[in-house]
């Protein structure tokens, strides 16, 4: 959170430049409208910078969610049901209809998901 936090520190100290250029570039506008141009720069650039500054950390093992009295996709049976949650890229975190899998079921659906997983360090 620290080494963030400093990043972040540093990446405000890479928008002084380009606010200095611009409104030195625009001086024969306003103030106000320089500084806006100089801000619509800022973000069109620094949205991206943040992104991968605030980029979520990849679950590295299976976040499992359980749930009692759920009907498994595969066979149907009722009883506790098991879906994973998020494993590295696999993101299913907003799942409006989650899709829930028995005991016997659910090493099945990881077996796919892990197939689908884009290996990431
Ligand atoms: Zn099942």
């Amino acid at each position: 959170m620290l080494k963030k936090y400093f990043l972040y520190l540093i990446r405000w100290q890479l928008s002084t430049p380009i606010l200095a250029i611009v409104l030195l570039w625009l001086s024969d506008m306003s103030t106000l409208w320089a500084t806006v141009v100089a801000n619509l720069i800022g973000g069109l650039i620094f949205f991206w910078v943040d992104k991968f500054i605030f980029k979520k950390a990849y679950a590295q093992t299976p976040l499992w969610e359980i749930s009692d009295n759920t009907k498994c996709e595969d066979c149907g049976a009722v009883g506790r049901g098991y879906r994973i949650v998020e494993w590295l890229d696999y993101n299913r975190s907003n799942d409006k209809t989650p899709e829930y899998r028995c005991e016997k079921c659910k090493d099945k659906k990881m077996e796919e998901v892990s197939g689908k997983l884009k290996k990431k360090k």
